[in-house]
């Protein structure tokens, strides 16, 4: 009854593991080539790469026996050895690609090594050699993949749009590209370049690759413990994004997928992405980790890869987020405790263990008063003085001389610039306040605290105002009045679409409440979707930029004073709920060295 599989059924079975659609040619030709010592590799696609999938290198290339040995199952110049698979450097080492390659399509290889005089070409069709000739060629290696899927109708079938595929193509193109920087890398579809990446830097590579844009959104996370060294980028919390798709993993330089170590940075983002369960962080991490203590063997086509302790990896994951994060937000609220617990679980690299970072402040200096004022807490109760002492965490700033041009430890005031911004003096240099996004930061905070805890604000009385509203209006207020009311917003049904404004929140005073009831309708129209779905988040965000938008453009200095006690008091001061930074301090080393020149 059992009889034993034709060579060519058995092949293309197991082609089917390896290569699922032509995008599977292109990163398994693509690691070859790498693996081959490529500097500079050239890919071509036609219709999405079902008719030609054309890969050119210029690495060690092949003798004409290996040319034709590469195309065996199993042939592989990678591992030798079982334990080899513990310290494997290259992409490949199953030595599977080529023949699964083979198997599904017209595959013609041409290739010479540089100490050879000429080079070798070899033409396949279903899998075995046809022809082998001596030929012109360049250094390196070039195949080319004609008429993918030709003698398997049925996988042909399964092949999506061309659109869909020629993404499919792009993406392993880029997970290739943003883990070897240095090589040159260009892709065309049939005479189209899509790009042509030149050896960069990983930064210029990911914006090369992804878009300028991104080039300010990015900042450096870099660890390294005794078990396991991470570097790359995270994005600033603005660049955040409501689907996936700038997410990269890579160990040792291979792209991998987890949903398991997404959680550790989307975890750590917290409270900067406001609404953080459908909100992706931007991230290109790599991991370097010793080979023998990751499992990469898996699956040929599947991008999981095992560690042996994910769960430490985790936590340093998370806490190196966490503190790039606490870096780039100036004024931390993430919990970057400096005489707590030691932030890494592993001993840090050339750090003896746990002495607490100790860092030189004075937790009662407050710059902007010069006798502490006591109890003047707005905010949960917190003492307001508590978020002070995080100025100046993380910043390892240079200290500054007294005698230093700039007496950061004796600053009393503050300039309003142009009612937009507040500037003041700071221990390490100049500090810069945007005022409308510290109070939609302050509101935001306060207004979820009440809604949370059904605590009722304080409430200015106007003198009532109705206001005549569109049915549409009226409809996507009469839902949340209940909340409004709670959150010092006093309003009450008149019937006929018609409201009666009785209060506002203190620093709504002296508003013009017609304008901005339509200012803040105009809001929640545009959120309408997301206040369906996180209701109380949605609402305070709305509230929170409207009221910012039209609460008082100039303050006077005790005003001024409160609303940097409330933003300080805040959990998050440092973003705006949009996810942009309410503050910048510009290191006196800056102010140094770039705008003087000294
Ligand atoms: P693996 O990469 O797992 O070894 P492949 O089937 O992808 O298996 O390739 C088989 C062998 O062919 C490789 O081990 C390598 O020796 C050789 N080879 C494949 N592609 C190239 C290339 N672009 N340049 C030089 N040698 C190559
Ligand atoms: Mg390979």
């Amino acid at each position: 009854m059992i009889q034993l599989l034709p060579d060519y059924i058995a092949n293309q079975i197991a082609a089917g593991e390896v290569v699922q659609r032509p995008a599977s040619v292109v990163k398994e030709l693509l690691e070859n080539a790498i693996d081959a010592g490529a500097t500079s590799i050239t890919v071509v696609v036609s219709d999405a790469g079902s008719t030609l999938i054309q890969i050119t290198d210029n690495g060690c290339g092949m003798s004409p026996s290996d040319a034709r040995m590469a195309f065996e199952r199993h042939a592989t110049s990678k591992i030798q050895h079982i334990d080899d698979l513990q310290s494997l450097h290259t992409f490949g080492f199953r030595g599977e690609a080529l023949a699964s390659i083979a198997a599904v399509a017209e595959v013609t290889l041409l290739t010479r090594r540089a100490d050879d005089e000429v080079g070798t070409q070899v033409h396949l069709m279903a899998g075995e050699p046809a022809q082998q000739t001596p030929a012109a060629a360049h250094t390196g290696t070039s195949i080319s993949v004609k008429n993918l899927f030709y003698n398997v109708p049925a996988r042909r079938k399964f092949l999506k749009s061309e659109t869909v595929e020629l993404k499919h193509i792009v993406n392993e193109f880029s997970r290739v590209a943003l883990c070897r920087p240095e090589v040159e890398m260009k892709l065309y579809d049939k005479n189209n370049e899509l790009y042509h990446l030149a050896p960069s830097t990983l930064r210029q590579r990911i914006v090369n690759l992804m878009g300028k844009n991104l080039n300010q959104q990015l900042i450096d996370v870099q660890v390294e413990t005794s078990m396991v060294n991470i570097c790359g980028f995270i994005g600033k919390p603005e660049s955040a994004r409501r689907n996936s798709g700038n997410q990269f993993f890579f160990v040792n330089r291979r792209y991998f997928r987890s949903p398991y170590l997404q959680k550790a940075i989307i975890s750590a983002y917290d409270k900067l992405l406001v609404r953080s369960p459908d909100t992706f962080p931007t991230y290109f991490i790599y991991f370097e980790i010793p080979p023998a203590n990751i499992d990469v063997n898996i699956h040929p086509a599947k991008t999981e890869i095992k560690f042996a302790d994910e769960s430490v990896i985790f936590q340093i994951l998370n806490a190196a987020v966490r503190e790039t994060l606490s870096k780039f937000a100036v004024a931390p609220s993430i919990d970057f405790n400096a005489e707590g617990a030691p932030e890494f679980p592993v001993v840090r690299k050339n750090a003896p263990m746990p002495a607490a970072p100790k860092i030189d402040i004075d937790p009662h200096f407050n710059p902007f008063e010069e006798e502490r004022k006591t109890g003047t807490a707005y905010h949960k109760g917190k003492p307001v003085d508590s978020n002070w002492e995080k100025l100046y965490e993380g910043l390892e700033a240079p200290a500054i001389a007294p005698s230093s041009c700039v007496p950061a430890t004796v600053s009393l005031s503050f300039i309003q610039v142009k009612g937009k911004y507040l500037l003041t003096p700071v221990k390490s240099g100049v500090m810069l306040i945007d005022i409308r996004r510290a109070r939609q930061r302050i509101y935001y905070e306060e207004y979820i605290h009440r809604l949370a805890n059904h605590q009722h604000a304080s409430q200015q009385q106007v003198f009532p105002e109705s206001v005549e509203l569109r049915p549409e209006d009226y409809l996507l207020l009469e839902p949340v009045f209940d909340e409004l009311r709670l959150l010092g917003y006093d309003m009450a049904p008149l019937g006929n679409h018609t409201i009666a404004i009785n209060g506002l929140p203190p620093d709504l005073a002296g508003i013009d409440v017609q304008e901005w009831i339509q200012a803040l309708l105009e809001e929640l129209h545009y959120t309408a979707a997301q206040l369906k779905e996180h209701r109380q988040t949605t609402l305070a965000v709305s509230l929170a930029k409207t009221a910012a938008g039209y609460a008082a453009e100039t303050l006077k200095p005790e005003e001024a004073q409160a609303l940097i006690d409330r933003l300080f008091a805040c959990e998050t001061p440092s973003i705006c709920p949009a996810g942009k930074p309410v503050m910048h301090i510009i290191p006196l080393e800056e102010l140094d060295k770039k705008l003087f020149k000294n």
